[in-house]
């Protein structure tokens, strides 16, 4: 689980100081941002109650998520919200807003970890969109990101992996980095930053080459390192000791307790 961390610590720096440079240096200055707040919400969610849902639960749930969501902001209120969010997440009543950016996607990868087949995912995944973005791009964006990681945990191939999530989503996944590279801007759009955070994990040799493929497409970096780096995790399960000790150091404490616990209950099961 940590590997969603570590992506969007790897890119903090590189958000708004975008780049092209594959071999862009580790910036002192990195630190984690609302996607690991917001991924550490989804695990303390699933922690709390991991049980299924049915078609008729998606509301019910969609309110414990949303919860998590707003007590995660008040203890970390500073971590680079989007302006929508923010707004959404101070308001005492619970309001539905339908955001089809993808700040649902960036905090969906536990959700491939936790539930034992792809139409609980499917569903967990809409509850935990269903207060803050209840759009059809925003729902599947998150989708996508937790199906990924649930096959990917599950050892299918990136091949199966690439037609499973372009046949479902009906996301175009036949490019490369390499192609795109050059004419990739920043766009926090789910439909626009969703399918190359997917290919950089699908290009990917290992983690790191996952997470810099993400950074050195010169977008929404932290975001769709975190994507990037959540899904290369559950595939190759193995991140290097360097990557470790650079962003564990860069990580509040009681977050990465909670990831820690999440993965002490989920992984390789
Ligand atoms: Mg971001």
């Amino acid at each position: 689980m940590l590997g969603a961390f570590y992506g969007d610590v790897i890119g903090s720096e590189y958000e708004n100081a975008c780049t092209k440079d594959y071999e862009f240096p580790f910036k002192r200055e990195s630190h984690f941002t609302d996607a690991s707040v917001m991924t550490a919400a989804v695990c303390r969610a699933i922690l709390n109650n991991g049980k299924n849902i049915g078609k008729f639960g998606v509301r019910k749930r969609a309110f414990e998520y949303a919860a998590q969501y707003k007590q995660y902001y008040s203890r970390y209120p500073h971590a680079g919200y989007g302006s929508m969010f923010t707004r959404w997440a101070k308001e005492k009543s619970l309001r539905r807003q339908h955001s089809y950016a993808n700040g649902g996607a960036m905090r969906a990868v536990p959700i491939g970890y936790a539930y034992d087949d792809i139409e609980q995912v499917m569903l967990q995944a809409k509850a935990s969109c269903y207060y803050t973005h209840a759009h059809r791009e925003g729902i599947r964006g998150a989708q996508a990101v937790a199906c990924a990681v649930f096959l990917a945990r599950h050892g299918e191939s990136k091949e199966l992996i690439r037609k499973f999530i372009a046949e479902k989503f009906r996301y175009d996944l036949s490019y490369t980095i390499e192609q795109i590279r050059p004419e990739y801007s920043f766009d926090s759009s789910c439909e626009y930053s969703v399918p190359p955070s997917i290919i950089c994990f699908l290009d990917s040799t290992d983690y790191e080459s996952a997470v810099r493929n993400a950074v050195s497409l010169g977008g929404d970096a932290d975001t769709m390192a975190c994507i990037a780096g959540g899904i290369a995790e559950a595939y190759y399960k193995n991140i290097p000791e360097e990557i470790r000790r650079f962003c564990d150091s860069r990580i509040e404490i009681s977050l990465k307790e909670t990831a820690r616990e999440f993965n002490l209950k989920y992984k390789n099961t």
